[in-house]
C-alpha cells in the first residue's frame, strides 16, 4: 500500500492549511472518487447520457475524495477524505459490495465522516436554524436539569457538526481557488461521474443540460483536465485501459516517484496501519495458498480486459493484475517479434520494488486482492499514470489532450471548451461568488 492522510472529524480542522500548502505547490491535483452509484446504461447520445448520469449523481452521494498532490519534482502526497452526507441518498447493492470487497471500512466512514450537504452552499442558514430551534427546546425543558444538560450536549454536537459541514465546503472552494488562480490542471482517471460528483459535492447544484455543465466546467478549472483513460486509449493506443493495469504496467519501467509519509500520524492512522499489517500478513498468507492454486487456473478474462468482473472475489480465475501483465507482455513479445525494452522487463518483485524509492512505491503490488479501489490509491495511481506519460510525449503532445474526457463506448471525448451556444449557469455563478468572496478575505 501507498502512504496516505486520512481526512476525518477528527483532524480536519489541524489539516486544512497543511493541504492548502500543498495544493498551493502542486503542479498537477489528481483526484478520484468513491461514490455508492453510477449508471448503468451507457447510452449512446451524449445528452441523455448526461441526463442520466446527472440524475444518479443527485440522487446517491460519495463515500470518500483521494486527492493527490503532485510537485514539479514528483513529490506525492495522498489524501483521502471520509465524506458523509447528511441528506438522504440511495445506494447500489452492487457499488457498496464492490467497495466491500475492495476493503471500504464503513465503520469509520459512519464514525469518522466529515458530514457534508451537497448542492448550492449556504454558509449561515443551516448553523442560525439549528441554534434557533435548540434555544426554543431549552426555554421548553427549563425545569429538567438532567434533560436540559443532555439538551446542551446534543446542542453542541449539532454545531460542531455544521463547523464541520461549512469548513469541509470551504476547504474545497480554496482548493478550487488554488486551482483557479494558479492554473494548476486536474488528472483524472475516466473522469466524467468524478467531475459530476465533484461539482454537486462540493460546487454547487449539477446542471439540468450537459452544454451547461461544459459551460462551467470551462470556468470553474482554468487549467484544465486531463484524463489519463481518454490518453491511453488515443494518444497511447494502449490495448488495455483501466488503471490498476496502467499503472502497474508503468510500474515495470522502473518509473519513480517520491511518495511522503502520511502528514499526521494520529492514534487513528497508527490503529488503522497496524490493522493493514494485520489485515495485510492474513492475506499474504491466503495469497499464497490463491497463488499456489491460481497458477493452474487462467487468468480472468472479463477481469483483465476491463479491470472488473460481476463475479467480484467470487471468481475462480486470477484477477492478478501482474499475472495478466505477464500473459499480455509475452503475448506482447511473440506479436510484435521486435520488442520494446519495456515489454520485456523482467517483472518486478516486491523487494525490487521496495528498493526502487524508499518511501515510495506500494510494497506489495505484486500479490493478490487487496485495496486497489481506494479513492486514494486510485488518485495515487491516476497521478503515476499522468506524470509516466508526461515522460513519453514531448511538446504539445500531451497539451492537445487536455480538456478532452473519455466517454466509455463512445470514440469521441467530451472536449471542456468554451461554447458560442452555452453559457455558465446561475448557480455556477452564484458559486463563483462564494469562490471569490474565500479570495478576498
Ligand atoms: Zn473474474
Amino acid at each position: 500500500m501507498v502512504a496516505y492522510t486520512e481526512v476525518s472529524t477528527e483532524n480536519l480542522s489541524d489539516l486544512y492549511d497543511v493541504i492548502l500548502d500543498k495544493v498551493s505547490h502542486a503542479q498537477y491535483i489528481a483526484i478520484d472518487c468513491e461514490f455508492t452509484g453510477h449508471l448503468r446504461d451507457l447510452i449512446t447520445n451524449m445528452e441523455h447520457r448526461y441526463d442520466g448520469m446527472a440524475q444518479v449523481v443527485r440522487s446517491h452521494t460519495i463515500l470518500s475524495v483521494g486527492l493527490t498532490t503532485i510537485t514539479a519534482d514528483r513529490k506525492f502526497d495522498n489524501f483521502e477524505f471520509l465524506l458523509n452526507n447528511q441528506t438522504p441518498y440511495q445506494s447500489n447493492a452492487a457499488n457498496l459490495k464492490f467497495l466491500a470487497e475492495n476493503g471500504f471500512d464503513f465503520n469509520r466512514h459512519y464514525s469518522v465522516g466529515i458530514p457534508f450537504r451537497p448542492g448550492p452552499f449556504s454558509a449561515t442558514s443551516q448553523a442560525t436554524a439549528a441554534v434557533k430551534s435548540n434555544g426554543s427546546s431549552n426555554t421548553l425543558n427549563k425545569n429538567k436539569n438532567t434533560l436540559k444538560g443532555k439538551l446542551a450536549a446534543h446542542q453542541r454536537q449539532k454545531l460542531i457538526a455544521e463547523k464541520q459541514e461549512r469548513q469541509i465546503r470551504e476547504l474545497w472552494f480554496d482548493i478550487f481557488n488554488l486551482l483557479r488562480t494558479k492554473n494548476i490542471p486536474l488528472i483524472v482517471h475516466n473522469g466524467l461521474l468524478d467531475l459530476m460528483y465533484i461539482y454537486q459535492c462540493f460546487i454547487t447544484s449539477l446542471p439540468a443540460k450537459l452544454s451547461g455543465f461544459v459551460a462551467d466546467m470551462v470556468e470553474a478549472f482554468p487549467g484544465g483536465i486531463y484524463d489519463t483513460k481518454y490518453i491511453a486509449n488515443h494518444v497511447s493506443y494502449e490495448q488495455t485501459t483501466f488503471l490498476a493495469y496502467l499503472y502497474h504496467k508503468y510500474s515495470r519501467t522502473g518509473f519513480k516517484v517520491q511518495v511522503q509519509q502520511a502528514l499526521v500520524p494520529t492514534r487513528n492512522s497508527h490503529d488503522s496501519t497496524t490493522d493493514d499489517n494485520i489485515r495485510s500478513n492474513k492475506r499474504q498468507r491466503t495469497d499464497t495458498s490463491d497463488d499456489n492454486k491460481k497458477v493452474k487456473v487462467d487468468v480472468c478474462n472479463s477481469f483483465a480486459a476491463r479491470g472488473w468482473c460481476a463475479d467480484g472475489q467470487a471468481c475462480e480465475r486470477s484477477h492478478d493484475i501482474n499475472r495478466i501483465l505477464d500473459r499480455d507482455q509475452k503475448v506482447d513479445t511473440i506479436t510484435m517479434k521486435s520488442p520494446t525494452p519495456s515489454t520485456t522487463t523482467i517483472p518486478t518483485t516486491p523487494s525490487e520494488q521496495g528498493q526502487q524509492s524508499a518511501s515510495s512505491l506500494p510494497q506489495k503490488s505484486n500479490s493478490g486482492p487487496k485495496k486497489e479501489h481506494s479513492s486514494h490509491y486510485d488518485a495515487y495511481m491516476t497521478g503515476y499514470t499522468f506524470c509516466y506519460m508526461t515522460t513519453q510525449y514531448q511538446g504539445d503532445a500531451l497539451q492537445n489532450e487536455m480538456n478532452k474526457l473519455n466517454i466509455m463506448k463512445l470514440d469521441v471525448p467530451l472536449r471542456i471548451t468554451k461554447s458560442n451556444y452555452a453559457k455558465p449557469t446561475l448557480q455556477w455563478n452564484m458559486a463563483q461568488q462564494h469562490l471569490q468572496n474565500r479570495l478576498k478575505r
